[in-house]
């Protein structure tokens, strides 16, 4: 269609950005016969689980491991609804974790009643505090569960309201933290440590991480980690080819310039230099403040809608390292196994947190990941070699400023950080540098460039108990037109934002996606 000169292309929905709550969305539209286009600034697919290339080797850029992928679970109820098939390697149902701190060396397996009986069996004098804390957090899962398969909580009726009561245990512990519950068991710092040792999935420490969202995360994992047997890239490339054989249209390389708001309604949106109409509505899986911004209008929305979709707080943010490392590398030697190794050179990760968030990098926590080990396919490296990914948290400000300012001071600093960060590594692999073919870093402000993750926020808004449940953002605007998908609107993860994604093409077009039976064959998209 053309507009004056103007050319505009129109679709049923045009989704504003290919992460995986972007794709979800706009895969789940495609299969119910709605033609879409997702509009994303990166030359590749996947946001944060987008995979790239560096020499030889290739990286997911954040990915580890993920929940939800078995059968009848989240994951695969997207594939089956959207006819794709995606096999995932189980991380060793033994460990999952290795949780390393001054004072413990930990394997978390697979199975809630697992890890309580390795618990107690390896602290039997905590036993006690042991059973206080798995207790809760089993409820408070049964709970959660039992919550979410009786109503949305992004979309509540009158009548949910009224169920209420039956959730009082749940609603007491809405404003509890990790710390609370450790505080109320009487638990060792020593277990404390252990007990959040995946405390880098949510990028917080104990003092400040919401219970329920650390109650989801330690349930979740316990149920099911897996690792795509192909890896992550032929995850996204097959969500990806759901949609453009579908007949819709992934552009890359086409940033989101503007979003123009009238009569609050979204009429189009401007994108590497074209001008997008959706006759249905419009998704955002940007950031919901970047996408205020890009309305470029203070009138666009109510001051009450401006303040709701403006106004929180990030969660911190990443260094990654990426290695490459040569054949004679031997994981297995060092303790490295398809499991994920959390290091914590200081017992009191409330302290480390905040030393590191200070700007404080020496000896930092690490997680370490070696995805060579998780799946044996090829994709990742060349034959026998291995590839390993080390992230820790750091504050975004020093980058910015330097980055802004100068540099050369910014590539130096980099190289700083790098260094100290590798000192944790050290400790693991003493002789890692004789491996390293290859090293690649990345700071707050790389991901900020590539992937337009505000102040280079790992998982959206952060996850303190103020910013939770029914304070989330949810997914619909004041905009009748406009919804959100991402990490901040629902919540982040793969299997999180994959969730946000079935969710939203349910409200949009009322088709259940959950429960929705297997396509016998491939889906004629
Ligand atoms: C370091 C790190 C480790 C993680 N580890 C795990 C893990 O092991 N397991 C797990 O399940 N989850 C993990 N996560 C979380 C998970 O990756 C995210 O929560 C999830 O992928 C976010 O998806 P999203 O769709 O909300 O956003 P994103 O992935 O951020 O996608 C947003 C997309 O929008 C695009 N975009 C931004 N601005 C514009 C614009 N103006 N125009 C067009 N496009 C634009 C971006 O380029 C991007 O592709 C990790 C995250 C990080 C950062």
């Amino acid at each position: 269609m053309t507009r004056g000169k103007e050319m505009v292309e129109n679709f049923d929905y045009v989704i504003l950005g290919a992460g995986l709550g972007g794709l979800s969305t706009a895969a789940c539209l495609t299969r119910q016969g709605y033609k879409v286009a997702v509009l994303e600034q990166h030359y590749l697919p996947g946001g944060c689980c987008h995979t790239f290339s560096y020499g030889d080797y290739n990286f997911c850029a954040d990915v580890h491991y993920i929940y939800k992928c078995g059968e009848g679970q989240a994951v695969k109820q997207f594939l089956d609804y959207i006819g794709r098939d995606v096999p995932f390697n189980s991380l060793n149902p033994d460990c999952i974790d290795r949780v390393i701190t001054p004072d413990v060396d930990f394997r978390i397996p697979l199975d809630w009643e697992k890890f309580r009986d390795r618990l107690i069996a390896t602290f039997p004098d905590e036993t006690w505090g042991i059973n206080l804390y798995c207790d809760e957090i089993k409820q408070l899962h049964q709970e959660l569960q039992q919550l979410n398969q009786e109503m949305h909580w992004y979309d509540l009726e009158w009548s949910d309201w009224l169920s209420l009561p039956k959730y009082w245990h749940l609603f007491t512990k809405r404003k509890w933290t990790l710390q609370d519950l450790y505080d109320s068991t009487g638990l060792s710092l020593k277990l404390q440590a252990l007990l959040a040792g995946q405390s880098g999935d949510y990028g917080l420490p104990p003092s400040e991480i919401a219970l329920i969202t650390h109650t989801s995360l330690v349930s979740d994992y316990a149920e099911g980690a897996y690792y795509p047997q192909h890896h992550f890239k032929h995850l996204v490339d097959s969500i990806v080819s759901v949609i453009t054989e579908g007949g819709g249209v992934v552009k890359f390389s086409t940033p989101v310039q503007h979003i123009e708001v009238q009569n609050y309604r979204v009429v189009s949106v401007t994108a590497g230099g074209e001008t997008y109409q959706a006759d249905n509505a419009y998704i955002s899986d940007l950031d919901p403040k970047l996408t205020v911004k890009l309305m470029h209008d203070s009138l666009a929305l109510s001051k009450h809608e401006y303040r709701r979709l403006t106004n929180y707080d990030y969660s911190a943010s990443a260094f990654n390292i990426y290695l490459g490392l040569d054949s004679r590398f031997d994981p297995q030697s060092y303790g490295i196994g398809n499991w994920n190794i959390w290091y914590y050179p200081n017992g009191n990760l409330n302290q480390l947190y905040q030393q590191q968030l200070r700007g404080n990098l020496q000896d930092p926590w690490i997680f370490l990941s070696c995805p060579t080990v998780k799946s044996r396919e090829p994709g990742m490296a060349p034959d026998g070699h291995h590839v390993l990914e080390i992230t820790t948290i750091c504050p975004y400000e020093p980058f910015e400023q330097l980055h802004r300012k100068d540099a050369i001071a910014y590539k130096a600093q980099k190289r700083y950080v790098y260094q100290e960060i590798m000192e944790s590594v050290r400790t693991l692999i003493p002789d890692i540098d004789k491996y390293i073919r290859m090293k690649i870093f990345g700071t707050p402000t790389t991901s900020e460039h590539y992937l337009g993750q505000p102040e280079g926020n790992i998982y959206g808004a952060k996850l303190i108990p103020q910013q939770i449940g029914l304070n989330r953002l949810g997914y619909k605007t004041e905009l009748s037109n406009l919804y959100l998908v991402g990490a901040s609107a629902g919540y982040p993860s793969v299997p999180g934002v994959i969730c946000n994604g079935m969710d939203v093409a349910e409200l949009l077009t009322g088709e259940s996606i959950r429960n929705s039976p297997k396509p016998s064959v491939e889906m004629p998209v």
